[in-house]
């Protein structure tokens, strides 16, 4: 309603001690207000919207086959072993590399700093360590921003998300151009080809085969030499003994990478070293299995605290998730998620939808994939002599997973916490649980403070203990962590006692032992599964040799060699029964397929192998010559 040909109202709210009733002359006209705020309300309302959405101007980063000699590709993330063997492996390809540090708390400041708010704790470590690294450089070598990116490319890996894994180019490239390095190229693994149909030029990182295989090999090769490293730490009679080896160890793999030669040859050289490594298998320690976010717990830095030096320190044996793990759980998902939409691939159009896919093909790939992935990693393990190892299966880990956690729920590392927690203590792998969640993840907030909860109580046996990484509150975090590791030590020092007991044997003559059969205290030898700890698995394996001569030792162990056999032998048809139904299990569509594809070839194969078996039995003069069948002249003359 207009008021405008009204004498204006004013109004003035009283003052407590000043209201006298009279006009002051500084009353507010409530109708001008009033009129003033319509005015801006038509203008925000007509206004043009701008429904142009905002884009990544870097998120078609130029790296050209012609800026290879002048561009250092940076590589961090993993362990230390990785990264240095990613190194080697891109530098054997022709690039020029560098490992950035492990990310530190300094490197936390600078992601806090250039970073977006509420970002989670190794988003803040990965990309503030990055961002520290250029502008020390910077500072250092006293060069321009614009220089450092012409000079450099970071090269990551990244992901559709659910979770923030999905944002961190975005987040890098975000914190870059605040600190000064707009246009600083950030590449992904998965990024390939536009470059050349774009300018015309060769893409300068080739991602071919050679690429992933050179990268593959770095990584697996990462897994075992830090296998060993965990494995025997904890056992050295020398301290810093293991350490050498590993270090000479990926020196030669490093090498081999950069030139070409056997990976293979590198980490038998390795082992030579390895089995010179004096250990006390006598030692009880607790064996802590380590598992929760990716990130957080492979860092090996301030990113966790330093977590696996300090529960080593602690007289602990680390048992460590694998980078290869994680290969196997997205190879999980891919055959999950296909065997889910199979159904569906008619209408399944989207950028990674499954029309016109040959879904037996697909299938059948990420099986091949994954069988090849462990036997490159048996392969490299046998080699290191990292002998014993089972890696997960991913199956058994969904199910088992299921019920607590669904499969279909991602982020962070899925089901996987929940089911290798169970596993643990179902198979009575570790004497205690770690799980370490990143400050801010959602997804390992959820396992670690949830649902594990509800299978501590299933499970009121298992040690299990779950610590959050912020970058600060180191000592609360080791406290906490002690304080869990003092329950573990007891169970493995109770383990360890009330086998000797239960096997008549005495710490002594296990030591003895050892001492007249080096072959059993070698750090290439592992004790068959037994108990949660390594030293009881020992334990178990020597105690019906104690005492023997060596002669004795030999007769027991070919008759167990023997028995074991033969077990084997019975055990065959059931084992291949049970693979026969996994493959099934795994593949349905695949062995569909198949079986499809069988029916359509049985009647020309079939008609081939008569044909052949004809031709032979007529060439030796069994069977009478074929009559000549019409000519072509007489079919066309009928
Ligand atoms: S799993 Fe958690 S910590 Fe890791 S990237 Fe995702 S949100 Fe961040």
């Amino acid at each position: 309603m207009s008021t405008a040909h009204q004498k204006p109202i004013t109004f003035r709210l009283p003052i407590l001690g000043e209201n006298t009733g009279e006009p002051t002359g500084a009353e507010i006209d409530i109708d001008a207000e009033l009129r003033k705020l319509d005015g801006e309300a038509a203008a925000a309302s007509s206004a043009r919207i701008d429904t142009n959405h905002w884009y990544d101007q870097m998120v078609d980063p130029q790296f050209r086959a012609s800026q290879r000699g002048t561009t250092t590709l940076l590589v961090s993330g993993l362990t230390a072993a990785h990264d240095y063997l990613v190194k080697g492996a891109l530098s054997g390809l022709g690039y020029k590399v560098e490992v950035i540090d492990m990310p530190d708390n300094e490197a936390l400041r600078y992601g806090k700093e250039f970073g977006n708010r509420g970002q989670c704790n190794p988003t803040y470590f990965t990309v503030g360590n990055l961002v520290k690294f250029l502008t020390e450089r910077a500072q250092r070598e006293q060069r321009t921003p614009a220089e450092i990116v012409d000079s450099y490319v970071f090269l990551t890996a990244g992901a559709c998300g659910p979770c923030r894994f999905g944002m961190y180019a975005t987040e890098y490239r975000k914190a870059l151009r605040d600190a000064g390095f707009d246009g600083f190229r950030v590449m992904l693994f998965q990024q390939k080809g536009g470059l050349k149909q774009a300018t015309g030029e060769e893409a300068g990182l080739a991602m071919n085969p050679g690429f992933f295989m050179g990268i593959l090999k770095a990584i697996i090769a990462g897994d075992v030499i830090n296998g060993m490293g965990y494995r025997l730490r904890p056992f050295e009679v020398e301290a810093g003994a293991t350490d050498a080896v590993i270090e000479q160890t990926k020196k030669y793999v490093y090498d081999a990478l950069v030139e070409g030669r056997s990976v293979l040859a590198a980490l038998l050289r390795g082992r030579r070293a390895f089995a010179k490594i004096a250990l006390d298998w006598t030692r009880p320690a607790p064996r802590v299995s380590i598992i929760g976010e990716f990130w957080a717990m492979t860092t090996e830095g301030d990113g966790n605290y330093h977590l696996q030096r300090f529960l080593e320190s602690e007289g602990a044996e680390c048992d460590i998730q694998f980078v290869t793990n994680w290969l196997l759980f997205m190879l999980w998902e891919g055959r999950y998620d296909t065997k889910l939409r199979a159904e569906l691939r008619g209408i399944d159009d989207a950028r990674k939808g499954l029309k016109n896919v040959n879904i037996g093909k697909k299938l059948a790939g990420l099986f091949v994939a994954d069988l090849a992935i462990r036997a490159a990693f048996h392969t490299f393990g046998a080699a290191i002599g990292y002998r014993g190892y089972h890696l997960p299966d991913m199956d058994e880990i969904a199910e088992t997973a299921h019920k607590y956690y669904d499969n279909n729920v991602r982020g962070g590392e899925g089901h996987m916490e929940v089911g290798k927690f169970i596993l643990n203590v179902l198979h009575n792998k570790a004497h205690m649980t770690l799980s370490v969640k990143p400050f801010g993840c959602m997804p390992s907030s959820g396992v670690s403070d949830g649902v594990q909860s509800l299978i501590t109580g299933i499970y009121p046996q298992s040690i299990f203990c779950a610590i959050e990484t912020s970058g600060d509150g180191k000592v609360n975090v080791q406290s906490r962590v002690q304080m869990f590791l003092f329950k573990a030590r007891l169970a493995a020092q109770k383990e360890y006692q009330e086998l000797l007991g239960k096997l008549g044997v005495s710490a002594e003559s296990v030591n003895a032992f050892f001492a007249a059969n080096p072959r059993y205290a070698s750090g290439l030898h592992r004790a068959p599964h037994a108990a949660a700890g390594t030293a009881a698995d020992r334990l178990t394996q020597v105690a019906p040799l104690l005492g023997r001569s060596p002669a004795e030792v030999r007769l027991i162990e070919a008759k167990m060699a023997a028995r074991k056999a033969v077990a084997a032998v019975r055990g065959l048809p059931a084992a291949l029964g049970k693979l026969r139904k996994k493959i099934a299990n795994r593949s349905p569509a695949l062995f569909a397929q198949a079986r499809e594809e069988w029916i359509e070839a049985k009647p020309i194969l079939t008609a081939k192998l008569k044909q052949a078996a004809r031709a032979r039995g007529e060439a030796l003069g069994i069977v009478p010559a074929a009559r000549p069948s019409a000519a072509p002249q007489d079919q066309a003359t009928v």
